[in-house]
């Protein structure tokens, strides 16, 4: 069975439930409809440790810890949450820097890193990094 986790925003979990992106892992759809028709699994769901006057005392290492979790979990794939981009000027939505970092150590541990979960934005492709 394939293993797949969500990541999102810590700030914007103070005021979410995770319904929009828990119905669309259920309905396999938007961000996850390439799943339609497979054994998968989430098996994990969870949040940057924030940013600003919302930062986690334990932001570095609890990080770190959380990624491992992924591998010892043989966690394949992390979708990652829109509420993680913030539209910019020209109302383009643009990843938060620190979900890029996390992102990035992810891929580099194996965990491959797909945009979205939910929402218009939600492609379900291979999140395009730097
Ligand atoms: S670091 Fe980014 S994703 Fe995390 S709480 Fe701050 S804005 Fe949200």
């Amino acid at each position: 069975m394939k293993k797949i986790a969500i990541l999102r925003c810590l700030k914007t979990s103070a005021s979410c439930a995770g319904t929009g992106c828990l119905r669309a892992f259920n309905e396999r759809s938007e961000g996850f409809g390439k799943y339609a028709g497979e054994d998968v699994q989430l098996a994990a769901m969870w949040t940057c440790n924030g940013c600003g006057d919302s930062m986690l005392e334990n932001q570095e290492e609890g990080i770190e810890k959380k990624i491992a979790r992924m591998v010892k979990n043989n966690i394949e794939a992390v979708h990652i949450s829109h509420c993680t981009s913030k539209k910019n000027a020209e109302e383009v939505p643009v990843l938060c820097p620190t979900i890029a970092n996390i992102s990035r150590r992810l891929e580099a541990v194996g965990v491959r890193v797909y945009d979205g979960t939910h929402g218009q934005h939600a492609s379900g492709e291979r999140l395009k990094l730097d």
